[in-house]
């Protein structure tokens, strides 16, 4: 008899264990089998797979329940292989997510759902008919005329899926099959350009490098990317495979294009591929068709089978976080990754996580510096101070200096780009006097005011506190908390210049990925003068006719109560102040800010990484915040509030230990029915507060009503 140990596929918590079922004949570990549980037909992993010389009868009476037998197999072969398997429950227990989520993550959904292989071997190209006289819009025609025949879901990924669905209905183009072919990894040698000294030495070293880990810190426009592509070059000379980790590849075309244009043979891997897709580029990796991948997140769980290096560009970027089950850190998983191989990471920024740049300044990370641009200019930076303005009957969305500098760039027929920092944005209550904002006794951080019930909360330690008739600070009576959105500034823009271009991008003007594409396309043909967007236009846009950035609400960011709300600023500020003047026209960034001396503003103004990171580790090392520390956030849920509060009693006690700081549970909110709490962990030792973690969840929480609805280890933002 055999004895499988298998894992249900609805991931949760609260079974995240493994299941007894028999079979008569033998079942490959890594197969999926359908079994009954709970009278329901459904599918499972097969985990462990074990022969004893032992009857059902003999095996149940033993263990004193019944046995079921599998109902079937589903795959002829594992889903995954060993070493993967093995990263899965690695994942499982550094977030302490259910095995089956890390397992979902790391397969294309083609392998995830009940599917019959796909063993063609073939791909779909489009290629186009000679009589294309019908009436097309002019950017139709534009991409059509430009079309050559290409691969549907690789070369042409960059057209906008809409005009391509357009020009099939047309029958202006059509689609066919063909077989695959495969390419040999070609470097074109003639496009390499040569690397400056500063280049050489990172490159050199970064190869040379005795640590896994190596930070290559150089600012923006130092030649980063130009020491990528030769690192690529030299793994793969060495016949090893490349990861290069972009935050995302809609944001980031140029570095497409710029892999693409040196290596003939390139995987892209990222979320907005179709499942076919995927499973055809994890395919590619896993048969070693292909040795470079350019990808987002997820494509560091790729079967590659002799990887050399990963380079993960922006390396600062919150996107290579995951914030749902399994709240992964794509680094993280890199560096494991790194080490199983015995290759190499380089984490590449013009301003390094806090945490990243201090590992490498006490030499776990190997640090290599570029500190010179390429084309060495740097923009014009002023900052304007809101408090004044509006002391002067200015306004507070668009300062005077912004309105004349805007008329200047749509008379010499340049483009501004406008920001509005949303990041972070909630209300806070701040003195229009003094400009003092109420903070936690506590945990000084900001206070969220709630205007419902007419209080003020701390988002650290959920206490509460009524809104004083008058600031502490100064005694003024004139408390306030200011808020605008896109829509206003674009009205008030319209307003101050009537026959300007306007275009507007945030999540809401543009609810699908073509809406911004669409927009950003119009703005590079200069069909507008100004785009007014939110942090989403601030990272990886390239416009040489862009003069002009301006960012209001500069400081938003800084009276948010997340701790690291002053690195996402800074970056924010320093990404957009990047936008401006790319090419040889020289740019300027006006900076709008109620805080012009707080430290964020004056080292972006200073364009002063150091100086930022200097005060800010500081103030975390005072506050314990990471780096000098970790946090744990569980977040739980049930329908019953009564008995999730019971169960947070518990929970609280079971995770009380002298070495960690607890903060009081936080009710968050009740959505369509469910109550949510959250419990807050921070200690110094990941390690000991993982066990810790997953201990509590295995003993207490498994089959129970209260639901973990996920566990964010390291989380880059509270709930
Ligand atoms: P980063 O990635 O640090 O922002 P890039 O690699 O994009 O910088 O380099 C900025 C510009 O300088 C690019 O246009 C690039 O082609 C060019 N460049 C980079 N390195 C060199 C070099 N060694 N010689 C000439 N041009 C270079
Ligand atoms: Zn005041
Ligand atoms: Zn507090």
């Amino acid at each position: 008899m055999y004895l499988l140990d298998v894992y249900v596929t609805n991931a949760s918590l609260n079974i995240n264990r493994t299941f007894t079922y028999l079979s008569d004949y033998e079942v490959k570990r890594g197969v999926r089998v359908d079994v009954l549980f709970n009278n329901k037909k459904t599918m499972a992993f097969v985990y462990n797979v074990s022969f004893i010389e032992k009857s059902k009868e003999e095996l149940e009476s033993e263990c004193g329940y019944k046995l079921n037998y599998i109902l079937n197999v589903v795959d002829e072969k594992p889903i995954i292989s060993e070493d993967l398997l093995e990263l899965s429950l690695w994942l499982s227990k550094v977030t302490i997510s259910p095995f089956i989520s890390c397992l979902n993550v790391m397969l294309p959904k083609t392998l995830k759902i009940r599917h019959e292989y796909i063993k063609s071997r073939k791909e779909t190209r489009i290629k186009k008919h000679d009589n294309a006289d019908i009436s097309m819009t002019k950017r139709q025609l534009e991409v059509y005329d430009e079309l050559e025949d290409c691969m549907l879901y690789g070369d042409a990924l960059k057209i906008s899926p809409s005009i391509i669905k357009k020009l099939l209905d047309y029958g202006v183009i059509e689609k066919y099959e063909e077989d695959i072919k495969y390419n040999e990894t070609v470097v074109d040698k003639t496009s390499f350009n040569k690397l400056n000294k500063e280049q050489s030495m990172a490159y050199e070293g970064i190869i040379s490098s005795d640590k896994y880990v190596n930070l290559l810190y150089g600012v923006m426009g130092s030649g980063k990317t130009e020491v990528y592509l030769h690192l690529t070059r030299y793994y793969l000379t060495l016949n090893k495979q490349v990861l290069i980790l972009v935050p995302e590849i809609s944001l980031t075309p140029q570095m497409i294009k710029r892999v693409k244009q040196r290596f003939n043979n390139v995987a892209i891997y990222h979320s907005y591929l179709n499942d076919n897709e995927k499973y055809y580029e994890y395919n590619r990796v896993k048969n070693r068709e292909v040795d470079v991948v350019v990808g987002t997140r997820s494509a560091v769980f790729l079967p590659f089978s002799n990887l050399g290096i990963i380079i993960i560009d922006e390396e600062h970027d919150h996107s290579y976080k995951q914030d749902n089950v399994p709240c992964y850190n794509a680094k993280m998983v890199a560096f494991k990754r790194a080490k199983d191989f015995d290759a190499k990471v380089v984490l590449a920024s013009a301003t390094p996580t806090l945490e990243t740049y201090s590992r490498a300044l006490r030499g776990d990370y190997g640090l290599f510096k570029l500190n010179n641009r390429i084309n060495n200019t740097l923009p014009e930076i002023e900052v304007i101070d809101l408090q004044d303005e509006v002391k002067k009957g200015g306004s507070y969305i668009i300062s005077e200096d912004l309105k004349n500098e805007i008329r200047n760039v749509l008379n010499s027929n340049e483009q501004s780009i406008i920001i509005l920092n949303r990041r972070g944005y909630s209300p806070v209550i701040k003195c229009a006097d003094c400009g003092s904002v109420l903070m936690c006794n506590d945990c000084d951080t900001p206070l969220n005011y709630h205007k419902d019930e007419n209080i003020m909360k701390c988002h650290i330690c959920s206490r509460t506190y009524k809104v004083p008739a008058m600031c502490p600070r100064c005694g003024s009576k004139k408390l306030l908390h200011y808020g605008f959105g896109t829509k206003r500034v674009v009205e008030y823009l319209e307003e101050l210049f009537p026959d300007a271009r306007i275009g507007r991008m945030d999540a809401d003007s543009t609810s699908t990925k073509n809406g911004h594409e669409m927009i950003l396309e119009s703005f590079e043909r200069h069909e507008i003068d100004i785009l007014v967007g939110t942090q989403m236009i601030s990272k990886g846009l390239d416009y040489p006719l862009v003069t002009l950035v301006g960012i209001l609400n500069a400081d938003s960011g800084l009276l948010h109560s997340d701790y690291n709300s002053t690195e996402s600023t800074f970056d924010l500020l320093m990404q957009s102040s990047g936008r401006s003047g790319r090419s040889v026209k020289n740019g300027k960034v006006i900076i709008q800010a109620f805080n012009p001396e707080h430290y964020v503003v004056e080292a972006v103004k200073r364009q002063d990484y150091e100086l930022f990171f200097n005060t800010e580790m500081n103030l975390r090392k005072k506050a314990m915040y990471p780096p000098y520390a970790h946090m744990i956030a569980l977040y739980l849920k049930d329908s019953n509030l009564k008995r999730l509060e019971d169960s947070i009693i518990i929970l609280d006690k079971l995770t009380d230990n002298t070495e960690f700081k607890k903060y009081r549970p936080m009710m968050l909110n009740r959505i369509s029915g469910f109550s949510r709490y959250r419990i807050l962990i921070k200690g110094k030792d990941l390690a000991k507060m993982l066990i810790e973690i997953n201990n509590v969840v295995e003993k207490y929480l498994n089959n129970k009503n209260v639901s973990v609805i996920k566990v964010d280890v390291n989380p880059l933002y509270l709930e």
